[in-house]
């Protein structure tokens, strides 16, 4: 397993260098709507602290990332009407990691609904904004 590289596209959005569909912040996590989603309100959940997946990542950034991952979890389900949540998360390129910046997927499900592949298709930025405003707005009335 290589190291952690600060060059990452995650990192950078982290640092503000280039930009993203922010949904939700707090000390220890960053949340963003996905580029390439597999399904609608399709949002990654990311430390602040570096870690390039989580085979290396330090126990302690885990535990305060988890809430984000929940929180976000309920707001993307209220959100997007789903009728259930999958999270994804990749270890290394055999396994499917393409970013190596730790990250959980979250993906809304509908019965009957298949996710699109992996990384193959660009969103219209403007839905990505739209998204992006329903689940800030579930998130603003979960409170
Ligand atoms: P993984 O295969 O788990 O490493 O997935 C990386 C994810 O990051 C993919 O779903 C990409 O669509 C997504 N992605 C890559 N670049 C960006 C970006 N600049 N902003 C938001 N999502 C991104």
């Amino acid at each position: 397993m290589n190291g952690y590289d600060p060059q990452n596209i995650f990192a950078k959005i982290l640092r503000g260098e280039i930009p993203c569909h922010k949904v939700y912040e707090d000390a220890h996590a960053l949340a963003f709507m996905d580029i390439m989603p597999r399904c609608d309100g399709h949002v990654l959940v990311i430390p602040k602290m570096p870690s390039r997946n989580l085979l290396d990542a330090n126990p302690e950034a885990l535990a305060t990332l988890m809430p984000a991952v929940q929180k976000l979890a309920r707001a993307c389900k209220a959100a997007m009407a789903a009728e259930g949540i999958s999270i994804e998360q990749y270890n290394e390129p055999a396994s499917g990691q393409t970013v190596y910046h730790l990250h959980f997927h979250i993906l809304p499900r509908w019965e009957g609904v298949k996710l699109k592949p992996h990384g193959a298709e660009m969103a219209k930025p403007e839905v990505l904004a739209m998204l992006a405003e329903k689940i800030k707005a579930a998130l603003a009335s979960s409170v």
